[in-house]
């Protein structure tokens, strides 16, 4: 029933400061829906957009969160979130992730996650006691039948969903979508949105035996073969921890292998899921925007300014509205397709396709 209420709240009539359409999405229907603008990124500002949204969520909260790789410089600064954790009482939840590293297993990732500074709130990785899954019967999904998650999933009443939006080497970007999707998604889960992504080695000639991605593949699956890397097809569980961590950019997505939107759809069904299970509201952080996401160790530096916060309580607007002044920013139509070669727009046009919302929003500015 929340989830109906909230829906519907997200398509009411209001007057703007600031509005701007997208026009790319003729089939939709009228509906649009609100997605609050504040440039100024300030941890006072985080709160007030949130409270701007006008949700009301009771209960025991979780703010989804990424506490940041081993070594990564572009994640949020914790102290965004100060206000909004004080504010809510509510509690970090995170999971843990496939890759070589600190984020591998709960200790270390608890560790690493204080040590980055996410020190005033309680931390749960809520598949720290095991994985659950959801069926999708009923949902008409292409790709999966059943989605897991942690345990404790669903021992929260609401959640915010917190996400930096920038670059992601499969994805084209990662936002509040690809949060929720690979955020919520145990191990278990992760792998299968990852399956059969097999990478290529796109620039051979560039490698230069540094080991770095052999370090990092969960699965065994590179080698030097004369001082060259190579695949094991396979071994490889297509994570893309490789496309990431090679500062070469020797190792690119083949978007020849499988239907290009394959991944996206991937990451646009578990993310679906879960909206289904939990009201949620979305906050997206527009800054230190990169081609790749806060799961690599080296991401580059960002390639456009600081942009400013967004909040939402429709996935899909928050997502076409965070997309879109990322190329404004970038003086181009899509800036994560010119800086990594893949476009996310894909997640949008499933997510829409899906009914999870609506690409048509309105920008609300505060000042
Ligand atoms: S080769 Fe790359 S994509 Fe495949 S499992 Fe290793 S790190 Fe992941
Ligand atoms: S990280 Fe890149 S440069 Fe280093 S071995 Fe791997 S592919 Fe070669």
């Amino acid at each position: 029933m929340k989830q109906i209420i909230y829906f519907l709240l997200a398509f009411l009539p209001f007057c703007g400061v600031f509005s701007q359409e997208n026009s790319s999405n003729k089939d939709m229907n009228d509906s649009v829906a609100i997605v609050y603008f504040i440039k100024d990124i300030t941890p006072e500002n985080v709160l007030k957009l949130y409270e701007k949204t006008g949700v009301d969520l009771k209960g025991k909260l979780g703010v989804k969160i990424h506490f940041g790789e081993d070594g990564n410089r572009n994640f949020l600064n914790p102290i965004l979130t100060k206000p909004l954790m004080e504010k809510t009482g509510a509690t970090f939840v995170e999971t843990n992730v496939l890759y070589v590293g600190k984020r591998r297993f709960t200790p270390s990732h608890i560790a690493l996650a204080k040590e980055h500074g996410f020190t005033f709130a309680p931390i749960d990785i809520l598949d720290s006691e095991g994985e659950i899954d959801y069926s999708t019967l009923g949902m008409n999904l292409k790709h999966f039948q059943r989605v897991k998650t942690g345990s404790h999933f669903p021992n929260y009443d609401a959640y915010i969903i917190y996400s930096h939006f920038k670059g992601h080497g499969s994805a084209g970007f990662g936002g509040a979508i690809k949060n929720l999707a690979m955020g919520f998604a145990s191990p278990g889960g992760k792998m299968a949105q990852h399956n059969s992504e097999v990478p290529v080695i796109a620039n051979r000639d560039k490698c230069n035996g540094c080991g770095n991605c052999i370090k990092n593949c969960p699965a065994g699956a590179l080698s030097l073969v004369d001082d060259k890397i190579v695949i094991d097809e396979e071994k490889c569980i297509g994570c893309a921890k490789c496309i990431a961590e090679c500062p070469r950019r020797v190792i690119k997505p083949d978007n020849t292998r499988i239907e290009t939107n394959v991944f996206l759809e991937r990451l646009v069904e578990y993310a679906y899921v879960f909206t289904q299970k939990k009201p949620m509201v979305f906050i997206n952080v527009l800054a230190n925007i990169s081609s790749s996401c806060d799961c690599s160790a080296r991401a580059p530096l960002p390639f456009t300014q600081d942009i400013g916060i967004l909040a939402s309580k429709d996935i899909v607007a928050i997502e076409q509205a965070s997309h879109d002044l990322v190329a404004k920013g970038h003086n181009c139509d899509d800036a994560f397709l010119k800086e990594s070669g893949v476009s996310g727009l894909g997640q949008l046009e499933y997510a829409q396709k899906l009914k999870m919302g609506t690409r048509k929003y309105k920008l609300v500015e505060i000042k």
